[in-house]
């Protein structure tokens, strides 16, 4: 089975300043990145060993091991790719038009995934998803990597509210670290994302 590797970083490890510092991004990058990731890795090896081993005795601990390290591995990928130095503004195309249909405008979309992310119980993220069976966009709240998600929805643009994501520089104020992530969304990627699915 093919092992999962950890993703460069698609920019510098200082490139999002003054919006995300250098050192948050490093350890964040490098040290919990990677933990998903090994963590991912190891649950699929545990569980091929229980298979050729025909012992499900721990079979509800790895299959939470494998959701948790892989929503981890997957949503820290996409934060990742969805921020740019000197990004923020509007999405323009098909992506502000489908925004507009699914929340009315574009403030009204950002009004609502500002609350629900800052709103998140305990540690999460916020994450704008594509629904293909209803064929539309939808604000979600993820408790840790995997808990309230929708089936079949496919994250484009999520925002990592776990402390580790901004305690360093932002301390408690979670809400200013989400208002300066604004300033690195990445839309034209969202857009060439949601292009290729809807
Ligand atoms: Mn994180």
């Amino acid at each position: 089975m093919p092992k999962h590797e950890l993703p460069a970083l698609p920019y510098p490890y200082d490139a999002l300043e003054p919006h995300y510092d250098e050192a948050t991004v490093r350890i964040h990058h490098d040290i919990h990145h990677q933990g998903y990731v090994d963590g991912l890795n190891k649950a699929e090896d545990k569980l091929a060993e229980a298979r050729e081993k025909n012992d499900y005795a721990l079979i509800k601990h790895w299959e939470k091991e494998l959701a948790f390290h892989g929503s981890g591995h997957i949503l820290h990928s996409l934060f990742w790719l969805g921020m740019k130095p000197q990004g923020g503004g509007e999405p323009g195309g098909r992506l502000k038009q489908q925004i507009e249909k699914d929340f009315g405008s574009f403030a009204a979309f950002k009004a609502q995934f500002t609350a629900a992310t800052v709103g998140v119980e305990g540690s999460g993220w916020g994450i704008l998803v594509w629904s293909p069976m209803f064929k539309q966009l939808q604000v979600m709240q993820a408790e840790k990597h995997q808990n309230l998600a929708q089936w079949g929805v496919i994250p484009l643009l999520v925002c990592d509210v776990w402390e580790h994501a901004y305690y360093l520089k932002y301390q408690n104020k979670r809400a200013a670290f989400v208002e300066a992530w604004w300033n690195l969304v990445n839309w034209g990627w969202v857009e060439q994302k949601l292009n290729g699915l809807a």
